[in-house]
């Protein structure tokens, strides 16, 4: 039987993207699906620290198995950023198009636009806590392509494509993705646990 676990966000296009993953290996459980109406917080400089703040958080209400996660956009022209700060980057509003259209702003006149997506998984499983990350290389565009996905998607070009994230659909953004790569080590980890 798969493990049941609830999965820490309200973010329905991550619930999609793990979900089409997770299909044959674990069962999740949307915050929405639990009764849970909560905003929850993000408030560390580490996207592991977020990640663990969630699933934390989430584990407290119900006392159930439960997984976070936490992702951001690392861009090397600009040391990083935005990084933990990927969805406040123009305020705290977390507006997606204010969000490219500073990075762009920001990115205006520069030739280097490689850049990386970074997911850290926390897991509580039986009161025990574990990370797993998963990372994704590629380039920043000069303007925007695509309506799928979210967030940065319309601006994001992964290695080994000529399409942005927002150009593709979920399973083709999947062969790609940090967060595929983050998902596949979690199910790794719970086909190696005793019972699985
Ligand atoms: P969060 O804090 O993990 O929810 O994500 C931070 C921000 O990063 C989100 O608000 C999105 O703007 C962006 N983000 C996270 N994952 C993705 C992705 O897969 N594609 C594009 N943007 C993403």
């Amino acid at each position: 039987m798969n493990t049941t676990l609830i999965f820490a966000t309200n973010n329905r296009h991550k619930v999609q993207e793990i979900r089409k993953i997770a299909s044959n290996n674990f069962d999740i459980i949307t915050l929405k699906e639990a009764g849970i109406f909560i905003d929850i917080p993000e408030p560390h400089d580490t996207l592991e620290a977020n990640a663990v703040e969630k699933a934390k958080t989430i584990h407290l209400l119900t006392g159930k198995n439960c997984f976070s996660e936490d992702t951001g956009l690392e861009v090397d022209a600009l040391n990083g950023a935005p990084g933990v700060k990927s969805a406040r980057y123009a305020g705290d509003g977390g507006n997606f198009q204010e969000n490219i259209d500073k990075l762009l702003l920001n990115l205006a006149g520069r030739s280097d636009r490689s850049a990386r997506f970074r997911t850290v998984i926390c897991l509580i499983l039986d009161e025990q806590q574990y990370l797993f990350e998963g990372e994704c290389s590629g380039q920043i565009t000069t303007s925007q392509h695509g309506l799928e996905g979210f967030g940065y998607d319309p601006v994001f070009i992964p290695d080994g494509s000529d399409k942005t994230f927002a150009e593709m659909g979920i399973d083709e953004k999947n062969i790609y993705s940090h967060r595929r790569k983050a998902t596949d080590r979690l199910i790794a980890f719970l086909n190696k646990m005793p019972g699985a």
